[in-house]
């Protein structure tokens, strides 16, 4: 088995892969190491698969000839062999960025961001859906809501106009699913997914949007 370590582009997990097939190997250059033997350099693409969600990634990576053609063996081999000397130039697909925007508070914006890579490790859903909650009861507090509890600021948001109704029953939704998964640990995948999906709407709501609408008024 020939293995590697990287970031899934599909997890977030910083792990171990391992190729089931290296179907491409082509010249990239010569070069000279620092006691003056010339060595060739090859690029690689391999299909390897994440050690954690098992998903495929294609691997295009740099190495040394000689070292290649001693890693290739382990491929079909049950012994393990991890590449180390390797350099990875790219991965498809490119691992995925969680959404942010600078016009999101910072403490929200971080939470949130590791919401979403959470989400991608498929780990307790509840825990997700109870940091999406979260993530809502400080947003109303930062958009003005300050007094009572989580129904009563959504609430007071919808009188202020600074949601429209299917945002706050979606609110409310988030708000119900949220203290389920506190109080009964339970959530599954898809509640979380668009759960997550929801609050991200959330933030571009109260957040992005009024802050890209105020710039485009300033610059004219
Ligand atoms: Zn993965």
């Amino acid at each position: 088995m020939l293995q590697a370590v990287t970031k899934c582009p599909h997890c977030s997990n910083e792990g171990t892969f391992d190729f089931y097939a290296v179907p491409y190997v082509e010249h990239v250059k010569f070069t000279n190491l620092p006691g003056g033997k010339q060595v060739e350099v090859v690029r690689i693409r391999g299909i390897a698969s994440c050690c954690k969600c098992r998903e495929p990634t294609l691997i295009e990576a740099e190495i040394f000839r000689n070292e290649w053609e001693v890693f290739k063996n382990y491929i079909d081999k049950r012994e393990v062999y991890r590449i180390q000397q390797f350099r990875i130039t790219r991965k498809f697909p490119e691992p995925k960025e969680p959404y942010s925007h600078p016009s999101i508070p910072e403490k929200i914006r971080k939470l949130f961001s590791d919401v979403q890579k959470l989400l991608k490790t498929a780990e307790t859903p509840a825990l997700v859906v109870g940091a999406c909650r979260s993530v809502l009861d400080a947003a109303t507090k930062e958009l003005g809501a300050r007094e009572g509890n989580l129904y009563e600021r959504i609430e007071e948001l919808y009188k202020q106009h600074i949601i429209t109704e299917p945002v706050k029953e979606w609110a409310h939704i988030l708000r119900r699913y949220g203290n389920k998964a506190i109080h009964e640990i339970e959530a599954s995948y898809e509640d979380a997914e668009e759960l997550v999906e929801f609050t991200k709407l959330f933030l571009i709501i109260t957040f992005e949007l009024p802050a890209r609408i105020n710039e485009k008024k300033r610059s004219g």
